[in-house]
């Protein structure tokens, strides 16, 4: 039986890879606003992400697997990735309510670059009805444009948008798999088992043969 009126953080994301920039993050908002559990929803064919491969779902949903493992907060769901053609975070608001009941409270996590762009989703009205916004401050964002953007957001919609600060994690997916690329370390960015797991597959190198789901 499914507890009634679950608080429940949605961390969406491509994860390639999952790094400590999203664990922390989700981590900060669970904290705060006293979450029952927070989803991972690692994304199937995000439509934003067509310029360059993204590697392969299984894979990405494999290694948020190994970073989640350790806590039991977190879980992760297959909700984008078994779904077909490209991945709408709104079909995943939807689905999600109706799994987990219209009583449930979602508060979608997001970093602030991406909630620079809700607006530009499908549906944004409707998401923000949904689900609360949970905007995560990250460095090399400018504080004040965010200001502004939420401010913005807030009065077209009558809606809040929740700010959280988490400690200062530069990391991002696209330096890491530079660094992996020039053989440069990755150590202490991300779990261990995901860093293993890289080496292992042979992600993010020339030739890496499992890299190439093109979307
Ligand atoms: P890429 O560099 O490939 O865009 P990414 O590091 O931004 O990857 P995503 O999978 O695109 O990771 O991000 C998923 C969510 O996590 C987004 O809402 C993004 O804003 C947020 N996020 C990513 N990195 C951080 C970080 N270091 N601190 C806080 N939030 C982050
Ligand atoms: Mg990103």
């Amino acid at each position: 039986m499914l507890k009634e009126n679950l608080k429940l953080g949605i961390m969406g994301g491509t994860f390639d890879p999952i790094h400590y920039g999203h664990l922390v993050t989700a981590e900060a908002v669970r904290d705060k606003f006293k979450l029952d559990k927070v989803i991972f929803v690692p994304a199937g064919n995000p439509p934003h992400k067509f310029r360059r491969k993204v590697t392969d779902k299984k894979i990405r949903y494999l290694m948020t697997i190994l970073a989640t493992v350790t806590n039991p907060y977190f879980e992760v769901s297959t909700i984008e990735i078994d779904r077909e053609g490209y991945t709408y975070t709104i079909d995943t608001i939807r689905e999600l309510k109706n799994v987990y009941g219209s009583k449930s409270e979602l508060y979608f996590i997001t970093g602030a670059d991406a909630i620079l762009e809700i607006l530009t989703w499908r549906n944004s009205n409707e998401l923000l009805k949904l689900c609360n916004f949970v905007a995560a401050t990250r460095p090399g964002y400018g504080q004040d444009s965010i200001k502004r953007k939420l401010d913005y957001i807030k009065k077209l919609y009558k809606k809040d948008v929740y700010e959280v600060t988490v400690p200062s994690l530069a990391i991002s997916s696209t330096d890491i798999r530079n660094r992996v690329y020039e053989n440069r370390p990755i150590k202490y960015l991300l779990p261990e088992s995901v860093e293993r797991y890289i080496e292992k597959c042979n992600l993010y190198k020339k030739g890496d043969c499992l890299n190439g789901s093109s979307i």
